[in-house]
């Protein structure tokens, strides 16, 4: 039996057990929260990172991946050459920074938003000029879900913004006037081979994913998006799945937002549109099993839970009972307690026909607040 370790024991661990089980793969997962996600359904190691005896049972798998980019250096230089670790860290590596991920896109032929280092504060001289005069100033490291980010449209808002987040290195990124953000999935085994999962339309709110949408046709962007995916996961020597979030401009000219070295949010939509999910689809490419592409037979949807509070502060929950009563609805749920903000759950929907995806999608998103 094929085991699978996972860095990271968040709701993504959780997903990627799920999928794995059926495979006749077992999964442990390393995660230093007791209360993580993936405890219920996998053998889970609450430790550090870096604790030596949970790294070395990791090391004693068929292969490690991880569903949570930001794992310290130390805990993946101490599973080098001890067991297979998917994504490696050379793409690691350049996924965890901003920075360093704009210039490694670039590299690969694929374009980004305008954007300029700043290191120290000698970096900011121009810079908001430099990017187009409006644009975000994003921290290289550890952002997510529009933390660690703020909108800047004078050079005093740069220099405020800059101080506000730390000083820490960061990112300023003109502002993409874009059309709409898509994203789109690859796998590569180590053997080379190549394989996409669906392209998915997003809708953000506040930084964070609202929803996400699958349709039926295929679309001239998913082609151009299958391209740049190759173009990625070949030029950074890929083994394993990682996600890419693109702008698409006016024109239809697609850049790479930033990319996540794992299954993402904008995918969990493959869950139940039919076929192989995007979860099954890592599981497969990390451990070298059988993997084709993914997209799902069915147009589908998804909308994300996530902690809203009313005027009172108290929180605000969906409407359950309706939502269960839509046809084609599935709730999905962490098992983590309601904070502000915080992604609790998802709710996927699949119809027979983009028309009637739609209409259900726009009642299912009256359900959630
Ligand atoms: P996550 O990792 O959760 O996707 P994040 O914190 O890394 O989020 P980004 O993906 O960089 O944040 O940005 C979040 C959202 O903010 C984007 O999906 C997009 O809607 C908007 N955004 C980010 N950068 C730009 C930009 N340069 N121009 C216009 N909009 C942007
Ligand atoms: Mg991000
Ligand atoms: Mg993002």
């Amino acid at each position: 039996q094929p085991t699978l370790g996972i860095l990271g024991g968040g709701q993504l661990a959780q997903m990627l057990a799920l999928a794995a089980l059926p495979l006749g793969v077992r999964v442990t997962v390393l995660e230093p929260d007791p209360q993580a996600p993936a405890r219920l359904c996998a053998e889970h190691l609450a430790a550090p990172y870096t604790d030596p005896q949970g790294l070395a049972r990791l090391a004693g798998c068929d292969a490690v991946t991880l569903e949570f980019e930001n794992v310290p250096l130390p805990a993946l230089a101490a599973l080098d050459g001890r067991v297979p670790l998917r994504p490696g860290p050379g793409v690691l590596a350049r996924s965890k920074h901003r920075a360093r991920e704009k210039e490694a896109l670039r590299a690969a032929g694929v374009g980004t938003a305008p954007f300029v280092t700043i290191e120290e504060a000698a970096d900011l001289t121009g810079a908001l000029a430099r990017v187009g005069g409006q644009g975000l100033l994003k921290t290289s490291e550890l952002g997510y879900d529009g933390k660690g980010q703020a909108r800047v449209n004078t050079d005093a808002d740069l220099g405020a913004a800059w101080a506000a987040l730390g000083r820490v290195p960061c990112v300023l990124e003109g502002l993409v006037a874009f059309e709409r953000e898509v994203s789109l999935a690859v796998a590569r085994t180590a053997a080379g081979q190549v394989a996409f999962g669906p392209l998915v339309e997003n809708v953000h709110r506040q930084g964070i994913l609202r929803t996400s949408v699958c349709r039926a046709a295929p679309q001239d962007t998913g082609g151009r998006a299958r391209e740049l995916a190759r173009a990625v996961a070949e030029g950074w020597g890929l083994e394993g799945l990682l996600t890419l979030e693109f702008f698409e401009l006016p024109g239809g000219e697609l850049l790479v937002n930033e990319v996540a070295p794992r299954v993402h949010n904008s995918g969990h939509l493959t869950q139940d549109g039919g076929g192989v999910s995007q979860f099954e689809a890592q599981v497969r490419a990390v451990l070298g099993l059988a993997l084709r592409d993914w997209s799902p037979l069915l147009p589908c949807a998804m909308v994300n839970v996530v902690g809203v509070a009313g005027p009172d502060g108290q929180p605000l929950h969906p409407d359950w009972a309706a939502i269960d009563a839509l046809p084609g609805t599935r709730v999905h749920l962490y098992h983590k307690d309601w904070r502000a903000g915080r992604k609790l759950g998802h709710v996927n929907l699949v119809a027979p026909d983009e028309a009637t995806l739609h209409a259900r999608l726009r009642q299912l998103e009256a359900l959630i607040p």
